[in-house]
């Protein structure tokens, strides 16, 4: 039987950790806060902005949300987002995605101080990360690679495959690995003969959103497989792996739920509580 990766469980000693430095800058006067902005009404976003909101309170982290109407346009979007950069009780700015696609999302994300930018996609943090210096990691990468290093899993020469590549998991979590000194694949829908690739993968991470898309025929004996598919069905909540099949054959397996998830959450409450410090550096 395979070691079931824990996210939850992880997370949530992660979040014990969090809630300890928040207590110490709040004994400073400093008390970290996250400003979150969603555009329109997506139901999935909604849920993820409550969690968001819950696990900040959770821990002691100020949150101020602003819900914006699906019509806004283009230069408001930026104003609002312009004013929280100034604003000084604000230490964390995320932009909730997907946004109404006649938005610029990536003139937004261009727009949020980087100092401010906890979830690392501004194009100069995301640039600082592909050259392997300090700057906000992406909280989806970062919460994999805490979940792989708490395991330890052994990245060093790893042959890493990674499904999927979009801005915000696929690339910067190929960054991440690489910085790390894994030999990283990345594989899209253009991908010719994928289940050739991801069968040599020491490490197969699925990032696609295709309900049990990888079978056990893709994996190799004994690898490792993470999971950060969500896909919602009327069953309820899949991954990108077919869990029940594949888990036969492998090591290690995160689940969904209670995988990467709960461990993105961690990392955008950590990347809030390294914002405030360095705030106080200034
Ligand atoms: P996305 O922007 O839609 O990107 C999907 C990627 O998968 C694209 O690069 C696409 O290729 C590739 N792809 C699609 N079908 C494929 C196929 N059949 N074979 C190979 N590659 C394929 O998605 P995302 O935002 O990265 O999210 C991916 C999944 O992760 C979703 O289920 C999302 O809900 C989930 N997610 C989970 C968390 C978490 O905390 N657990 C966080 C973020 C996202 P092209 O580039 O060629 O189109």
């Amino acid at each position: 039987m395979p070691i079931i990766m824990d996210g939850k469980e992880l997370s949530k000693k992660i979040r014990e950790q969090i809630k300890e430095e928040v207590k110490k800058l709040n004994k400073k006067g400093i008390n970290p806060k996250l400003a979150v902005i969603m555009v329109g009404q997506d139901p999935a976003s909604k849920i993820y902005i409550k969690n968001k909101s819950k696990a900040c309170s959770e821990v002691g982290i100020k949150y101020e949300e602003f819900i914006l109407n699906e019509n806004i346009k283009m230069d408001e979007l930026l104003k609002l987002i312009k004013k929280l950069n100034s604003r000084k009780d604000i230490h964390g700015i995320l932009l909730q995605s997907p946004i109404p696609k006649k938005l610029d999302i990536n003139k937004a994300f261009e727009e949020i101080d980087i100092a401010k930018d906890v979830d690392g996609f501004n194009p100069i943090n995301t640039g600082k990360l592909l050259q392997n210096k300090e700057s906000f990691i992406p909280c989806t990468p970062y919460g994999i690679i805490k979940l792989l290093e708490e395991y330890k899993i052994k990245l060093e020469g790893a042959n890493v495959v990674i499904l999927g590549r979009s801005n915000i998991v696929g690339k910067p979590l190929a960054s991440c690995l690489l910085n790390k000194n894994a030999t990283v694949t990345i594989c899209h829908s253009k991908t010719k003969n994928i289940e050739e690739i991801t069968s040599k993968a020491d490490i197969l991470i699925s990032a696609i959103g295709k309900p049990k898309y990888v079978t056990e025929n893709m994996v190799k004996q004994g690898a490792v497989v993470i999971d950060v598919g969500i896909n919602r069905l009327q069953t309820g909540l899949v991954g990108d792996v077919d869990y029940e099949k594949v888990k036969n054959k492998v090591a290690y397996i995160t689940p969904v739920p209670g995988g990467v998830g709960p461990m993105t959450i961690a990392m955008l409450l950590n990347n809030v509580v390294i914002a405030a410090n360095n705030i106080e550096k200034i």
